[in-house]
């Protein structure tokens, strides 16, 4: 049988993570991010292991190697041992960013950004699977990444994730609705955590906060990502299909009338979600500045399921011709 280089890789994390699971009595997250952290230092850091464990571990280590893996294998294999670790404890809003959504964000920011070198923020970063499938496809290009996320253990995994990819990401361990100390940037990519934000006291700092009661997160990391974003750059944000039906929406309208340029509103395929309720889109917009203009038309598009490749091309020729006609 053949096993793929992905498959190979997915492999040592898996056993290493199992045996330090066992061994250590913790999840199996943390048991991979502390394999992860063992094979980025090429050490075995635990020092409560025994003898047996620590061959074992050495014996999966030593039988595949980084080196022999581009980062997008190595990206794919601990998205998959993400993947099993999530399985075992869900919580709805970690979920990480599926590979066919970051590769299609990958995509927009290479057509909308044309610079060879620019700055990029995802302040919701989670694991890093969407900061780094999108980093994987900007090639030739100098981008200096900036990852915020309030989880602990999912910070560590993108740290890891990145660590392990080779990306200098610049990671933040806080609530990225309070005051994050970074230069401006160019672009953001965030899939958003949806629902209330639980801090109003925090929260009243914002122009999208809600006259009664707790405010949207989502609202509150839109304003915060174009405080952000410097003048024209661009945003590229998952958001929930009913963006502009809530009851907030008219203050969100006000404040994307006033900050920015919407340029498009792409909304997924719905069977990429476990129901029309959860369903996003990704939103694309501009932060106002000088000779930046509005497009003809917005770009909206129904995508169609990521695995139909006719139908997904024809999208991809329509955005083509849309940035064609509105981003000489
Ligand atoms: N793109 C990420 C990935 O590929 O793993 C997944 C993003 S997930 C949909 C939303 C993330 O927002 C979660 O990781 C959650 O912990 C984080 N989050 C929620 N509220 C936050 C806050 N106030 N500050 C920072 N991160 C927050």
């Amino acid at each position: 049988m053949n096993i793929s280089p992905v498959e190979d890789l997915f492999t040592v994390f898996n056993e290493t993570a199992v045996l330090l699971q066992e061994e250590l009595g913790c999840t199996y997250l943390e048991a991979l991010a502390e394999t992860g952290e063992n094979i980025f230092q090429q050490s075995i850091l635990q020092k409560e292991l025994s003898e047996l464990t620590v061959r074992r571990l050495k014996k999966s280590y030593e039988a595949n190697q980084l080196t022999h893996h581009t980062k997008e294998q190595i990206r794919k294999a601990f998205q998959l041992a993400i993947l099993k670790g999530m399985k075992e404890h869900t919580q709805p809003n970690h979920q990480m960013t599926p590979d066919s959504v970051g590769m299609l964000i990958g995509y927009l920011v290479n057509k909308f950004v044309p610079a060879d070198h620019y700055r990029l923020l995802d302040p919701a970063v989670g694991t890093g699977n969407l900061l780094t499938t999108v980093l994987n496809q900007q090639e030739n290009k100098r981008v200096e990444a900036i990852g915020s996320e309030v989880d602990d253990l999912l910070i560590k995994l993108a740290y890891i994730n990145a660590n392990l990819q080779e990306h200098p990401i610049q990671f933040y361990n806080q609530d990225s609705l309070e005051p994050l100390f970074i230069e401006p940037v160019d672009v953001v990519v965030s899939d958003l955590p949806v629902g209330y934000y639980p801090n109003d006291l925090r929260a009243a700092d914002y122009e999208m906060k809600a006259d009664e009661g707790h405010s949207y997160a989502h609202h509150l990391f839109i304003e915060q990502s174009m405080r952000h974003v410097r003048d024209g750059g661009y945003l590229f944000l998952m958001v929930p299909n009913g963006l502009f039906e809530s009851t907030e929406a008219p203050k969100l309208n006000e404040y994307l009338k006033n900050h920015a340029v919407i340029q498009g509103l792409l909304q997924l395929p719905l069977t990429m979600f476990k129901n029309s309720s959860t369903a996003k889109s990704i939103f694309i917009i501009q932060k106002k500045g000088k000779n930046v203009v509005p497009p003809k038309q917005v770009l909206l598009a129904e995508l169609p399921s990521l695995s139909k490749a006719v139908e997904l091309e024809k999208i991809l020729m329509k955005i083509d011709n849309w940035i064609s006609e509105n981003k000489k």
